[in-house]
Formats: structure tokens, sequence, C-alpha cells
């Protein structure tokens, strides 16, 4: 197959009718594979019947645990989604797979496995609706492209106006996003009722007063992002290193050249730092800072009930989210800490509050019992918009600042930031430089992520 020819293929990746698309395998492996005819090998009908024969002791790993080696062409630190997403699309679009992927602790344990799942692109602004769109779009076909199921649900998400500031803000956003080709819409409270039954218009604080409706949003597996994506990686020659915490970043001349980690010093050409709520301490051994905050975000979940609620509801006037997940249980989101912390525990103020919101939005939530809570480190920017950008260290990028909404945009990102670090530029990172602070070019997107997901 020729060059041109065979990167056409690479580049159209998603589109199921070029049919599977060859990877190229890192140096160490020899010639040509085809991920998706090996993984239908790997899950086939009789793998399965021969596996529930014999106890399922036969599987291979999904993905290897290799040793690093003492040089790779790109190194991504961080395998949360935006980390692994970057990988895999480095490897399919642009055929670059000497890759690895360093995680501190183990892969998705991150943000990336502890978000609410929420799934949607209703933002105001052009730059992100066009990255946000692309990542939901991206999301329909991904389990097929991955060939791994993340149970991508496209339910419907909406957002609840519960002030005429909201009516307002909402309507305008959808306005918007007809323009951006994104499809919203302001419905009436009439509407929501029928779409959720068990929610309660007339609450003691705030009435429903409509809602920004976004009917291909949902929610997906989120753990199953994260695997997905490291097999497919793995399947390329990309070594996926968890246990090992890059320590310190080595450059010379005012480029990049490697890093230290726990395992020792691995040299590469180009480095990628998606740490999410880390990504301030990263910066820090490079040398440079970002205008990024770090604080915990918290999620809980009920017990298991029968199916009640088709759709995700988010109340950011009261401030509570909630959806119902495969198993039957509800949800459900709350709030950021008031400051700064590293903790993964989160206020206990911030259950309270969450679950009063819930409550008054729908009042069978106060007879559920919660099983768990927990927290994850989220990394805030002043214009609640992300950064994918090169740094002041040459071959150094950066992809942070997803705040509490950045699962969603995982595809899209990875795809983005790939480009970004193949090319030195890409049309949907361009807008999200780290020196759009300096130069007074903010994305406000506070309306739409300021306290949603
Ligand atoms: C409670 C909660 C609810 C949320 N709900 C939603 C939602 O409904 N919808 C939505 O779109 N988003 C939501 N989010 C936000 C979303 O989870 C994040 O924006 C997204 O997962 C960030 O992914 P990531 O890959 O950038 O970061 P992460 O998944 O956090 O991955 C970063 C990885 O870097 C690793 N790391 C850090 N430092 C080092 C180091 N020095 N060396 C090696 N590895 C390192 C970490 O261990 C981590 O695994 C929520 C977040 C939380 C916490």
């Amino acid at each position: 197959m020729s060059q041109i020819c065979r990167k056409r293929r690479l580049q159209a990746g998603v589109d199921a009718a070029a049919g599977p698309v060859r990877y190229r395998k890192s140096p160490g492996f020899d010639g040509l594979l085809s991920r998706d005819q090996d993984a239908m090998k790997r899950y086939s009908v009789f793998a399965v019947a021969r596996e529930a024969a014999r106890y399922h002791s036969g599987w291979e790993r999904a993905w290897a645990s290799p040793e690093p080696k003492r040089k790779y062409d790109v190194i991504i630190v961080g395998a949360g989604g935006h980390g692994l997403a970057t990988a895999y699309y480095l490897g399919k679009n642009f055929g670059i797979t000497n890759v690895a992927i360093i995680e501190k602790g183990w892969l998705g344990g991150g943000n990336t496995g502890r978000n609410t799942t929420i799934i949607r692109s209703n933002y105001l602004q052009d730059p992100s609706a066009a990255i946000y769109e692309k990542a939901r779009s991206l999301y329909e076909t991904m389990s097929q492209d991955l060939n791994y199921n993340v149970m991508f649900s496209p339910r419907g998400v909406m957002m609840l106006a519960q002030t005429q500031h909201e009516i307002r803000g909402y309507q305008r956003t959808a306005h918007a996003n007809q323009l951006q080709g994104v499809e919203t819409r302001f419905i009436s409270p009439a509407e929501v009722k029928k779409l959720v039954p068990i929610i309660n218009l007339d609450g003691p604080r705030y009435p429903v007063l409509g809602a920004l409706w976004q009917p291909r949003g949902g929610t997906a597996r989120h753990d199953a992002v994260a695997w997905g994506y490291a097999r497919a990686c793995s399947d390329m020659g990309m070594h996926v290193i968890q246990k090992c915490e890059v320590t310190g970043v080595r450059s010379e001349g005012g480029k990049v050249v490697g890093v230290d980690t726990t395992k020792g010093p691995i040299d590469c050409d180009k480095l990628g730092m998606v740490t999410a709520g880390h990504i301030g301490t990263n910066a820090a051994m490079a040398g440079f800072r970002l205008p990024v905050e770090s604080l915990c975000l918290q999620a809980l979940v009920s017990e298991p009930i029968k199916p009640c609620m088709d759709v995700v509801v988010m109340a950011n006037t009261v401030h509570g989210y909630m959806s119902q997940s495969d198993k039957g249980e509800m949800v459900i989101g709350g709030g950021t800490d008031g400051f700064n912390n590293y903790t993964q525990r989160g206020s206990f103020h911030h259950i309270e509050e969450t679950v009063r919101a819930l409550v008054e939005t729908f009042p069978m939530v106060s007879r559920l019992k919660m099983l768990r809570q927990w927290g994850g480190i989220v990394d805030m920017t002043g214009d609640r918009s992300p950064i994918l950008s090169k740094t002041p260290v040459e071959g150094i990028f950066v992809n942070c600042g997803w705040g509490t909404g950045g699962f969603k945009a995982i595809p899209g990102s990875g795809w983005a930031m790939a480009e970004l670090m193949a090319k030195g530029h890409s049309p949907l990172t361009e807008e999200f430089s780290m020196f759009r602070f300096r130069e007074g070019r903010f994305i406000d997107e506070s309306v739409a992520a300021g306290v949603a997901h």
C-alpha cells in the first residue's frame, strides 16, 4: 500500500466504510497487525464458548505491562482518558506508535474513573462547541472503533432553568448551538415533566421554568473508555506503564529530552502532560507555571432501584445532578470544595447540600440509601475552558483544565491533542493555548461549565 493511501486510511479510521485499519507496530515488533481482526479472534463467539467451558482461565491480558524502554518518540504522562486517547490517535491518525503512556497509579484511576459520566456538547462559545461536539460524535462510534463496548447511551441530557436569568442564558445557548450545528433546544416545564415523571416542578425554593435539552447527549461507562483505549494502544505496540511516577522533566537548550521516573530515566523527543489536577506539579518540574487551580469535586451513588429515570438531569441553580446507571443506582454529582486541595475526598457539607438540592428536585430521593461517596482532583482554569497547548519548553505539550467536565471531551481532546503533537498545530486547539490568559483571549464558559459537568 502506498504511503499516501495508507495515511488516508489511517485518517479515515472512524469511517466504517474504510474497513479495519492496520497499524504499524513499534520497533521491536514484526510486521503489520490488524487490531480489529486480532480482537475479533480473541473475542469471537468460539472464544467465549471455549473460555466458558474452561472457567475463563485462558483469556489473554487485554493490555501488556512492559518494562519501560530507554527511549520513546513520545511520552504521555497520565493514563486517564485524555492521555490514552491522545496516544491512541497519535497511532491511529499519524502512525506514531513508539509511545509510552506513564501512569503513577492504575489506568483510569484518576478523574476518568471517578466521574459521573455525563456527555454533552451544549457549550456557548464556538471553539468549545467544536471540540465537545467532535468528542460527542466520536462517542457515537467509539465501541465499534475500539471494538470494546463503552456502553455509550445517548439518552438525552437536560439542564433545568430555575431562574429568569437561567432561561435567558439557556435560550441564548440554544440559539448559539443552532448556528454551531449542535442539536439542542429549549423545552417547556410540561415537556420536562413528560421526559422525567419523577421530577417536582414546584420546588420549595426554585420552580422548574424550562430546560436546555440535548437529545443526543448521554452517558458512557467511564472505566470501559479507559480500558478500550488502553487495549487499542497496547495492540499498536505502545507501552502502558502503570505504577510509575514521573518525578522530573529533563530538557537541554530549551528542548525536552526526557523524564525521570520511579522506574528510572526515560528519554523522549516529545512529551505530553495530561494529568488533570496534578498538572501544576508536572509543569513545575518542567520549569513553567499554568493558570490552573486544583480542587476536589465529589459524587455519590445510591443503592440500585428499578428503572425510574431514563435521561440525565442537571439542576445548576440548586446544584445537583442525577442519572440512573445500568445497574439501577442513582448517580449523583455535587460541587467542588471552596479551597484548593489534593485530598480526593471532599468536604462533608457538600454531600448535605447536594442531597438537599436533589430532594427538592426529586422528592423520592429522600427514601434512598446512599452506597458510596468519593472525590477527584479537578483542574480549574479562570475561564472554565481547557488548555491544549505548546509550552515554553520545546517538545512539551499540555492538555488540562477540563475541570468538572472533561469526561465528555475525551475522544475529541485526544484527537486534537494528537494532531497538535504530531503536526505542531490543530484547528481544534488553536483557541485553547495556555498563552490566552496573558493575552486576554478568554473563552468564557462559566455558564456552561462553571458548576455543571
Ligand atoms: C466527581 C467527579 C464528577 C465528574 N463528572 C463529570 C461528568 O459527569 N462529565 C464530564 O464530562 N466530566 C466529569 N468530571 C470531570 C472528568 O472526570 C475529568 O475532566 C476527566 O476525567 C479528566 O481526565 P484526564 O485524563 O485529564 O485526567 P485523569 O483521569 O485524572 O488522569 C490523569 C492521570 O495522571 C496521573 N498522574 C498524575 N501525576 C502523575 C505523575 N507525576 N506521573 C504519572 N502519572 C501521573 C494520575 O494518576 C491520573 O491517573 C467529573 C470529575 C469528578 C472528580
